[in-house]
């Protein structure tokens, strides 16, 4: 009788391990998530869920859909570009490549040639420096944050940094009141606000104007032997419309230099060159062009990047960023200075190429979904999101579905995100790699199925719109 109990017939661990497939899935995963996934399909069997000749191809394919990491790769089909929620910028095809290129030994710091050791991350700073030929010098950082609380703290000058005092505009002053206008100082997303930021290393800030106006002549009678740099923020998140007034880099530049104090902007994102479809975001070059000695971009903004810091501006600034001893504890790894090098080489990317679709052939994408879901199409504006051009619309259209198939859809397999808003749940392609179109026509059916077969189940989804421009 023993004989002919299906359960004898399950298979053992060594067999199942000895199996190719499972031999090859060692080289991504543990052997402890290996054994995990055959002990839950063993189990599975002797509880009688699946006959026992079905544990050896589940756990195949468990090894083989089971990934690397607990992040899951999603759709993004909320129509807002950098979404911080999301991990900001999708890097290009060719980024992905260059870092999965310096993911083992790589010539980061040394000269192939020689076998001496070499300057780091030359081959990101070449790129820089021609997409940007307004910048004499350029240092990558962690991220925007620590762009920032970098050089405001070297550009103090209260510290010994073996600088000769030769550097002009930028020679030592005694202390550190960073002038800044009330208007700009910003909370950047998740509670952290610049102003704390900037006072961690014991500069001060000295706030200057009102929210809604700063005058040029604010910041003059602002200035005191206590001050240490002018320091002018784009306001990236939000906007502040009617009675307004604010200071140009150019009017502060001549005021920098009648003191002889470093000018710094952050313009949160990064902006090589105008974008005639975002014309209030300042770019790089017009900011350099209009005298800051420095400027601060993230890299993983509208630049289309990997997380990073760029400090880009005059040689005698950066180079005195650059040796400041924080400097070394915001370092950049090797795959962030391969990404940058590869995003900045080519200038497509999918940041730039949702900010610029073709509406038309966007509209017709999504009627293509809506007949495939028996969806309505409407219009939608996208946003260019985290930290970017804040309240601009990008005109564009999506497919409106109920709002229930929100959290199925983000819990499926492709997993995809759609914007909650009203009640309803979007659909925007803006974002979304046109060959994917048919994956979330799939995605939605499917959802559709599940929370028909689950009546009663309480599938709603959280109003899981938080704010729609506050994703920085
Ligand atoms: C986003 C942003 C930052 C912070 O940059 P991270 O790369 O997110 O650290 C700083 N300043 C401004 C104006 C920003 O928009």
């Amino acid at each position: 009788m023993a004989d002919t109990d299906p359960r004898r017939r399950i298979p053992r661990t060594d067999h199942l391990l000895a199996l190719p497939e499972v031999i090859t899935a060692g080289e991504r995963l543990s052997q402890s998530t290996i054994r995990a996934i055959i002990f839950e399909a063993q189990a599975a069997a002797r509880a009688g869920e699946i006959p026992a000749a079905e544990v050896a191809p589940t756990v195949i394919e468990h090894l083989s859909s089971r990934s690397v990491s607990s992040l899951t790769p999603v759709l993004n089909a909320t129509g807002i570009i950098v979404h911080t929620n999301l991990g900001r910028a999708p890097l290009s095809a060719s980024a992905r490549r260059a870092v999965a290129d310096a993911t083992g030994y790589v010539d980061v710091e040394m000269d192939l040639d020689s076998g001496k050791r070499s300057k780091r991350g030359t081959g990101a700073k070449r790129a820089l420096l021609r997409a940007c030929p307004g910048a004499e010098d350029v240092l990558v950082v962690n991220n925007g944050a620590a762009a920032l609380l970098l050089a405001v703290t070297a550009l103090r000058g209260d510290e010994a940094t073996g600088n000769d005092g030769s550097a002009g505009a930028i020679d030592a002053k005694v202390a550190g009141e960073i002038i800044v206008s009330r208007g700009e100082l910003i909370e950047i997303g998740a509670g952290f606000r610049l102003p704390d930021l900037m006072t961690t290393t014991g500069s001060r800030i000295r706030e200057v104007g009102m929210t809604n106006r700063t005058h040029l002549d604010d910041y003059a009678r602002a200035i005191n032997n206590q001050t240490a740099s002018l320091l002018k923020v784009h306001t990236s998140n939000f906007r502040v419309e009617g009675f307004t007034a604010s200071v140009e880099i150019a009017a502060l530049r001549e005021l920098a230099d009648e003191h002889e104090l470093p000018l710094i902007a952050d313009l949160g994102s990064g902006l090589f060159e105008p974008d005639p479809y975002l014309p209030d975001e300042p770019d790089i070059a017009g900011a350099l062009a209009a005298g800051a000695d420095v400027v601060i971009v993230s890299g993983d903004k509208l630049l289309g990047g990997p997380q990073a810091g760029l400090i880009l501006g005059r040689s005698d600034a950066v180079q005195r960023i650059a040796t400041h001893p924080l400097a070394r504890a915001m370092r950049t790894d090797k795959l962030t200075l391969a990404a940058i090098e590869a995003t900045v080489a080519n200038t497509e990317n999918p940041v730039r190429q949702a900010l610029h679709i073709d509406v038309d052939r966007l509209r017709k994408r999504a009627e293509r979904l809506a007949s495939l879901v028996s969806g309505t199409v409407v219009a939608h504006d996208g946003r260019v999101g985290g930290g970017g051009a804040p309240g601009v619309p990008l005109p564009g259209w999506a497919v409106e579905l109920p709002e229930e198939l929100a959290r199925p859809l983000r819990l499926g397999d492709p997993a995809v995100v759609a914007r909650v808003h009203q009640g309803r749940c979007l659909i925007d392609l803006r974002c979304v790699p046109e060959v994917d179109d048919d994956r979330i026509g799939e995605a939605v059916n499917r959802a559709r199925a599940n929370t028909r077969s689950r009546l009663g189940d309480d599938g709603v989804g959280s109003s899981d719109d938080p704010d729609f421009t506050n994703h920085a």
